[in-house]
Order: structure tokens, then C-alpha cells, then sequence
């Protein structure tokens, strides 16, 4: 069975398992529902792997581990760009998928193509650079060196947030390097990560190299990480599923990288460009409804800017327009299913009867699909739950602060420690921040994250080891120490 993406947008593929650079069902024939967030209608089926279907899958990357780790850096490079290049040459097509089965309007779909293509691009360059070194020696003749190896066969988990660029991170680290990897990308939204397997088919990647497997993600990751071929485990959701995964992999000594929740605070200072804040913000927030792990979601400002924030940050949330993804036009589509608009709608009733007042939004939008209007809560106080867990959904919380103590105190109030942001003249008070916050990525009057070249990572609950930058490379790599001696 071959994955056809046709031109229709009203025409799904059926996705099949891609495993050894084949395209088939489950061994077990069983399969699961797909369907479109914006009517909540079915619009096709995904394959669910069982055992037979993933030690297939674990032989195939075995396989391709012996042959992609002995393909030098500069020729696994070239194949690396030809995938990207072919992701841009059928963006069209790979975003109108994924603006389908997710939700997400158009453009961001296009766009999350696009970058991850840059994201392709840059692994394939920087995998050329993963040297060694020459530690001079004690004796003469004695030559000691540190080469950078290869891990081993990794198994990814990715989210449907962005089934496109957090598949595609761990898809480049792992083949830069010269690693084989099974992923196992999400089942609400197969398809746009089926195209990534074609497309690295399509670019000469030796069959093994790269599968895909979907299924139910407990079984999967409970086969997977404990097997011994897989050497590596990357995650990227939320954290009590990192912190299973994590100790089982501890208790199999398999590396990890975890890339978890957050509950970002965007700290407004009273000497900043307010309407730069807000506007940046508000597209912050409202971006891909809100279920980023990036996305700002305390809003802490300055008592005398707070009045003036809230009327502006309530305004870019009315002019907000929802809709269907594939309209044009919508600048927030639905959420990606129902089981997450409740979830959503649970928390802000529950903030709401313990005194949180709704600024704007705070509903689900008609009865067909999971839209949600674009929500502002004030009059927040700490012990409610949407002001201690991820809501994951298009709601900011503004709460108003004195002093650079008190915002301080509030954004490292929680176990989590993934982004933050800041808005501030001040070059004093933007140096102190960066010492003090308890967080992966801080960025100050702009939002410049999640570029191919920087690290993308948390800290504390938000889990450990970088999805960009050099640091992406290392948590693929191992260190051998070879000492010879006799020349
Ligand atoms: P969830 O925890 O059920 O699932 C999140 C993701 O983890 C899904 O892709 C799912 O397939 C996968 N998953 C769940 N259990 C797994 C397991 N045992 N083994 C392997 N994979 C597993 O939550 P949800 O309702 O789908 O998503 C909402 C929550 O997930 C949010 O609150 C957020 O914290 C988190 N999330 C985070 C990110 C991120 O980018 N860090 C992305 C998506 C979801």
C-alpha cells in the first residue's frame, strides 16, 4: 500500500506503517478513525502497529543503523537537503494535510512546513561539524583520541501540535548524526508526518534508516523503549507521560531527551512598549489555538501598565477570526478534538467559580468542530488549577505585579521551566531577568524562538536535553575515548 496524497482537500489518504522504506497496513489489520477538528466528521484511517508489526519495525532499524552510521556526514548531508528540498516542492500539498486533520489555519500549516524544510536543512549542515579532538599524551608515542559515534536506534514520540516540525527535529538529529529512528508520530494527525517518510524515500535514504509506526501510544512505548536495539528516546508531550517514560527508560539506561509542558509567563514591565507587548502576545497566545508548549500564558504586568495591557490584549483577542483552517482568512482554527475543548472548558468554569473573571471569550463557539473563542481571565489567584497546569488552549491569564521580586516569585512559582518572555526598556532589568528566571528560553521584547540554530529546551518539569541548536546533536551522540600506542 502506497501513501497517495491527492490534490482534493476533501480527499485523505489512508495511512498504512512505514517500515523498512515500505508502505503497508498492521499485521493485524486494525486500524483507527482520523478526523477533521473543524466538523469533527471522519475523514480517514490510520494503521495501528501491534508487537509483530514493531519488532518488524525494530529489525528494520537495526538493519539500518549498520548501513546510514557507515554513510559519511557529508554524503548523509546531501540526502538530508534533497528531503527538505523535496518538503518545500510539495508544501502545498503536506500543509493543506495538516491544516486538515489538525486544525491549524492555512498558513501556519505552510509555515510549520517550510521551517521544519529549514530545520532539515540545518541538521544536514551542522552534522558535518560533529569532531572529535587529540588529547596530547603522556608518552610520545601514544596518540589519544575522542571520537563522536552515533547513539543507535532511537524511538521518537511526537505531539499533534506540530506533527510537522517536532517530528521532523528528532527526524534530523537522528539522521545527521547517522542514527536509524522509529517514531511513532501522533495518531490524531497521520498524515502530514507521512509525507516526511516519502519525502526522505523519495531523497535516497536507505530503507531501515527511518520508520513510522502509529498505534496506541502506551503499548508502543512500553514495547519500544525497554527493547535493546533502541539505544535512544525522544519525547516530546506532556510531563506526567515524560516522567513515565523517562523512568522506564532510567531502568533500561537508555539516553533521553524530554521535551515537556510549560506555563509561560510574559512579564510586561511598566517601562515597556505596551502596544508592542500586547500585539506580540495576543499572536503568541492565539497562535495554533493556544496548544504550544511555548505559549504565553501568565501574563504578568506592572501595576500602572495593567489597565491599559488588559484593554489592549482584550481587543486583539475580539478581532480575532475563528474558523475552519482551510478558510481563508482564519487566524485561529479549532482545537484539535473535543477531549481538549473540554479540558479546556473544565478549567476555565473551575477558575471562573472560584472568583477568575471572564475579560473576553470563555465558551466553545457553535456545536460542529472544536472551535473555542479566544479567552482572557483576570482576577486570578494562584491556588486554581489553570494558574498550576498547562491549559493548552487559546486562554491568557493577566494578573497585575508591583515589583521585579513579586513577577519573579510568581514565574518561577511552578515546576515548570520551558519558555518565558519579557517586555522592558531597561537593559538592567532584562539582564537581571535572564539571571534570575528558572527557565529553558527567555527572549525580551520579541519572540524569536524555536530558530534551526538555537537550543529549544526546558528545565525542572519541563524536562531535559535541547531539540535545537549544536545541543540537538550531542543527545544523538556518544563519546569513545581510543588510546594507541607503539608509532
Ligand atoms: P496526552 O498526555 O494524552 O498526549 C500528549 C501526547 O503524548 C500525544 O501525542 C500522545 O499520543 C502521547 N502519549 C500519551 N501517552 C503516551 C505514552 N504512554 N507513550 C507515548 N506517547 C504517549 O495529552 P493530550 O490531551 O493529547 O494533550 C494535552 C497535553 O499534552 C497538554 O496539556 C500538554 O501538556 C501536552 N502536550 C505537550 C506538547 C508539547 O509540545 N510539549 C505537545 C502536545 C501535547
Amino acid at each position: 500500500m502506497t501513501i497517495t496524497i491527492r490534490q482534493d482537500k476533501s480527499m485523505y489518504p489512508e495511512i498504512g506503517l512505514f517500515i523498512d522504506g515500505k508502505w503497508g497496513p498492521a499485521a493485524g489489520g486494525k486500524t483507527l478513525e482520523v478526523r477533521n477538528p473543524a466538523t469533527n466528521e471522519v475523514i480517514g484511517s490510520v494503521a495501528m502497529a501491534g508487537t509483530a508489526d514493531l519488532d518488524r519495525a525494530l529489525a528494520a532499524a537495526e538493519r539500518g543503523f549498520k548501513v546510514w552510521r557507515k554513510v559519511s556526514a557529508f554524503e548523509r548531508g546531501k540526502v538530508i537537503r534533497e528531503a527538505a528540498r523535496l518538503m518545500r516542492e510539495r508544501a502545498g500539498r503536506i500543509a493543506s494535510l495538516l491544516s486538515l486533520e489538525q486544525g491549524k489555519p492555512l498558513g501556519e500549516a505552510t509555515i510549520e512546513v517550510l521551517a521544519s524544510a529549514d530545520i532539515l536543512d540545518w541538521f544536514a549542515e551542522e552534522g558535518r561539524r560533529t569532531y572529535g579532538r587529540i588529547v596530547p599524551a603522556r608518552a610520545s608515542n601514544v596518540h589519544q583520541l575522542v571520537v563522536r559515534e552515533p547513539v543507535g536506534p532511537v524511538a521518537a514520540f511526537t505531539p499533534w501540535n506540530f506533527p510537522v516540525s517536532q517530528t521532523i527535529r528528532k527526524i534530523g538529529a537522528a539522521l545527521a548524526t547517522g542514527c536509524s529512528i522509529i517514531v511513532k508520530p501522533p495518531e490524531e494527525t497521520p498524515a502530514s508526518p507521512a509525507c516526511l517518510a516519502d519525502a526522505f524515500k523519495d531523497a535516497g535514504l536507505p530503507d531501515g534508516v527511518l520508520n513510522l509506526v502509529y498505534g496506541n501510544p502506551p503499548e508502543i512505548s512500553n514495547y519500544l523503549i525497554p527493547h535493546p536495539v533502541i539505544r535512544k528516546v525522544s519525547f516530546t508531550g506532556s510531563v506526567p507521560v515524560g516522567k513515565q517514560l523517562a523512568a522506564l527508560a532510567g531502568q533500561h539506561m537508555k539516553r533521553v531527551t524530554m521535551e515537556l509542558g510549560g506555563h509561560a509567563p510574559a512579564i510586561v514591565f511598566d517601562d515597556a512598549d505596551l502596544d508592542s507587548a500586547a500585539s506580540l502576545l495576543a499572536a503568541a497566545k492565539f497562535r495554533n489555538g493556544g496548544q504550544v508548549c511555548v505559549s504565553p500564558t501568565r501574563f504578568l504586568v506592572q501595576e500602572k501598565s495593567y489597565a491599559p495591557f488588559l484593554d489592549k490584549l482584550v481587543g486583539h483577542a475580539r478581532a480575532m477570526k475563528v474558523g475552519d483552517g482551510l478558510t481563508e482568512g482564519t487566524r485561529m482554527g479549532p482545537l484539535v478534538n473535543e477531549r481538549r475543548l473540554q479540558a479546556v472548558e473544565a478549567m476555565i468554569s473551575e477558575a471562573v467559580a472560584e472568583g477568575a473573571k471572564i475579560e473576553t471569550g470563555g465558551k466553545r463557539i457553535g456545536n460542529k468542530g472544536a472551535f473555542f473563542e479566544p479567552t482572557v481571565l483576570s482576577d486570578l489567584s494562584p491556588g486554581m488549577r489553570i494558574m498550576n497546569e498547562e491549559p493548552f488552549g487559546p486562554v491568557a491569564l493577566v494578573m497585575p505585579f508591583a515589583t521585579f521580586d513579586e513577577a519573579v516569585a510568581e514565574a518561577n512559582r511552578l515546576p515548570y521551566g520551558l519558555a518565558a518572555y519579557a517586555f522592558t526598556r531597561s537593559l538592567k532589568t532584562a539582564t537581571e531577568l535572564g539571571a534570575e528566571i528558572e527557565t529553558g528560553m527567555l527572549t525580551t521584547n520579541h519572540l524569536g524562538l524555536a530558530l534551526p540554530e538555537v537550543p529549544f529546551g526546558g528545565v525542572k518539569d519541563s524536562g531535559y536535553g535541547s531539540e535545537g541548536g549544536s545541543e540537538a546533536l550531542e543527545a544523538y551522540l556518544v563519546t569513545k575515548f581510543i588510546s594507541q600506542a607503539g608509532f
